[in-house]
């Protein structure tokens, strides 16, 4: 199979491929072409996924596609943004018809949840790696930084947390589950859903969000620094899935949940009056702490002693 054979069969006959929306211009040409609504600007964010470093060497390719979209959408959540599209540049050891049909269907299946269409990409030979760029639009006053929050507002996050760090060790063929507590926690491993709905509700209410990528501690960082704040994390109010704490127990889903990463949850900053108005409108959220004077992020007990976590989130250099 050559490479142009490849790029029609398996991505530019996908159903995610097919020009629709803002998408005027697809797969075939020199550049995909695209429109905004007026008034809003573009929302762009690329990720880069290499085997054996963020996913297994031999995995699904099915489970592949999925995840590899979902990560890199959830960008475009933890902006606000409204999904229009993304590219993919895939560098793969060989063309393996089997493979490439099962990862084109996980990405195709992931694109559809998420309202997004394959703009294009780059078709190259080597050891296995994705990079994928994203793209969404918002109005750029309602963009939902990483600097905006302020003492007094609430610490939130959307859904549980640890989740995919208790299915990691799964994953890798480290640790024995049963089948009815493996399950949840391997779905919110190899297919998290990007808060999209949930980032474009905080638009204009929130005053900073981040997804939650590298762990809760690592990320709420990123959100101090930019905003010149602490962070007060209470450790009682972190929402753990019965799965987890079944699994694993207390102290080691706590651990999970502030250091383990892969979350792809939102964690975010809101002034007060939002909390009620958020709940009514139905959304899965959990105050985890709030925003204080000072630099860096501080985990309380229930007594609101300082806590010393077992450690930070991931780091690759
Ligand atoms: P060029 O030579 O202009 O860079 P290519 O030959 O690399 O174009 O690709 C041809 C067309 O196929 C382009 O529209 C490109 O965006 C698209 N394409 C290539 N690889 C992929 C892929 N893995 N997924 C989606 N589209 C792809
Ligand atoms: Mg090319």
């Amino acid at each position: 199979m050559g490479e142009f054979e490849l790029i029609r069969q398996y991505f530019a006959a996908a159903a995610c491929a097919k020009p629709s929306g803002n998408l005027l211009l697809g797969i075939g040409d020199d550049c995909a072409l695209a429109s905004l609504p007026q008034g809003e600007v573009l929302a762009i964010s690329t990720d880069t996924l290499v085997s054996g470093i963020h996913f297994p060497d031999l995995c699904d390719p099915f489970l592949l596609g999925q995840r590899a979209l979902a990560v890199s959408t959830s960008d475009l959540a933890a902006m606000g943004a409204t999904p229009l599209g993304f590219t993919l540049a895939l560098t793969l050891p060989k063309a393996e018809a089997d493979w490439l049909c099962a990862f084109a269907k996980g990405l195709n299946l992931m694109a559809e949840q998420c309202s997004m269409r394959l703009m294009g990409g780059d078709t190259t030979r080597g050891p296995l790696s994705l990079t994928l760029t994203v793209l969404g639009h918002l109005p750029p006053q309602q963009s939902l930084k990483r600097s905006g929050a302020s003492v007094g507002d609430l610490l939130c996050v959307g859904g549980t947390l640890g989740d995919a760090a208790g299915a990691l060790p799964v994953v890798l063929g480290q640790q024995i589950l049963p089948d009815h507590l493996a399950q949840p926690l391997l779905a919110q491993y190899w297919s998290p859903q990007p808060q999209l709905a949930l980032g474009q509700a905080l638009r204009g209410r929130a005053t900073a969000a981040l997804d939650i990528s590298d762990g809760l501690l690592a990320d709420a960082a990123h959100i101090a620094q930019a905003s010149g704040v602490c962070l007060e994390l209470r450790q009682d109010a972190l929402p753990l899935s019965p799965a987890l704490q079944a699994a694993y127990g207390g102290e080691q889903a706590v651990d999970y949940a502030l250091s383990g990463g892969d979350d792809y949850r939102l964690l975010f900053t809101l002034p007060p009056q939002w909390l009620p108005v958020l709940t009514a409108e139905g959304w899965d959220i959990s105050v985890i702490g709030r925003v204080s004077q000072g630099q860096g992020v501080v985990v309380l007990d229930a007594k609101g002693h300082v806590q010393t976590p077992l450690r930070q989130g991931y780091r690759h250099f």
